[in-house]
């Protein structure tokens, strides 16, 4: 893991470390270390049951951590002495009095949090909800009370933001609505993670994934990276597959055996079906390296896996990918 997340990055900063949360038996979250940075959108993403609120919930200090920690700002939640201005969360937009009026529900969150009246108008205009600031919250639907969660969290103007499901049962407006926002949150310099099972909405959203399951870390990553890696990798298959990869990586291809079992710029062992995959080096490329040295070639074609194929793969295969620098 990176040191020094704290400096340099005006305390924009999610740390969690080592994080290990237990109930009962069951093993919610598994040694789980990432950090997020400000600037970006990060997925993080994992199937139901991964961790992925767990792990959320410590960071909000809405659970104890069986050991290790999870820091906002260097800090656990607990000791952040104003923390709404340090990290907005939405986890359960369903979590408001349904008697309570738009307006009224945040200004009492802003009252007990030293904020003034003026910003709960404006995060009420932000989130498109200005115009229903007076009516009741039981009478909004899904979308709205997202909305709503997503004005709380920005309440205090904090640096940090965290988002469980956001997107969870809305509409295609609402999604959209939701993704433009967080992109333009993390554009104006916060930090921004955002959890779902769904990869195919994180590929539009994040900039940056953290993948888990069952509890532990899978890939930290970016999401170009991954479809370098995964999508856009092309297959290659020959008899001579050993020599065929020391000629590739020495042309600048980084080389995996097919049922992907090497990393990044390392030669993969000799797999029994001489299936490689190869990115860094086009179709073309390869065959003219291949032809080069003599090496035949049975198979080359270029690969269009989708990221949703990545991360069924990732998370099938359940071991660490390539933790980012
Ligand atoms: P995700 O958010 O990725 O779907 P969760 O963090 O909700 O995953 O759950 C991780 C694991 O921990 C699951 O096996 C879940 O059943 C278990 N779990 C979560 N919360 C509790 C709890 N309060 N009591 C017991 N088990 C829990």
């Amino acid at each position: 893991m990176c040191g020094g997340a704290r400096s340099g990055e005006g305390g924009r900063v999610i740390e969690v470390r080592e994080l290990t949360k237990r109930y009962g038996r069951t093993v919610a979250v598994d040694r789980l270390s990432f950090v997020v940075r400000p600037g970006a959108v990060t997925g993080f993403l994992g199937p139901n049951g991964a961790g992925k609120s767990t792990t959320m919930r410590v960071l909000l200090g809405l659970d104890a951590a069986s050991s290790g920690e999870a820091l906002v700002n260097g800090r656990r939640y607990a000791s952040l002495r104003r923390p709404m201005l340090e990290v907005g969360a939405l986890l359960d937009a369903g979590a408001v009095h349904a008697g309570r009026k738009a307006f009224d529900h945040l200004g009492w969150l802003a009252r007990g949090n030293g904020i003034g009246t003026r910003r709960v108008a404006e995060v009420l205009e932000r989130v498109g909800l200005a115009g229903v600031a007076r009516k009741r919250v039981g009478g909004f639907s899904l979308g709205m009370r997202q909305r709503l969660g997503i004005a709380a969290a920005l309440l205090g103007d904090p640096g940090v933001l965290v988002f469980d499901e956001p997107v969870n049962g809305l509409d295609p407006d609402g999604v959209r609505w939701i993704r433009e926002l967080m992109r333009a949150l993390a554009a104006e310099g916060r930090t921004v993670l955002i959890s779902s099972h769904l990869m195919s909405e994180m590929e539009l959203t994040a900039d940056r994934l953290v993948v888990i399951g069952r509890g532990r870390l899978i890939a930290d990553t970016s999401v170009q990276e991954l479809a370098d890696r995964f999508g856009r990798g092309v297959r290659v298959r020959s008899p001579r597959p050993d020599e065929l990869t020391r000629v590739l990586v020495t042309a600048g291809g980084t080389v995996e055996s097919a049922n992907g079992t090497a990393g990044g710029g390392r030669v993969a062992g000799s797999p029994e079906s001489g299936g490689l995959v190869v990115s860094g080096l086009e179709a073309k490329a390869i065959g003219e390296h291949a032809a080069a040295h003599g090496i035949p070639l049975y198979e080359v074609t270029p690969r269009n896996a989708s990221l949703e194929e990545a991360y069924m793969e990732l998370t099938a295969r359940g071991a660490e990918f390539g933790a980012a620098s």
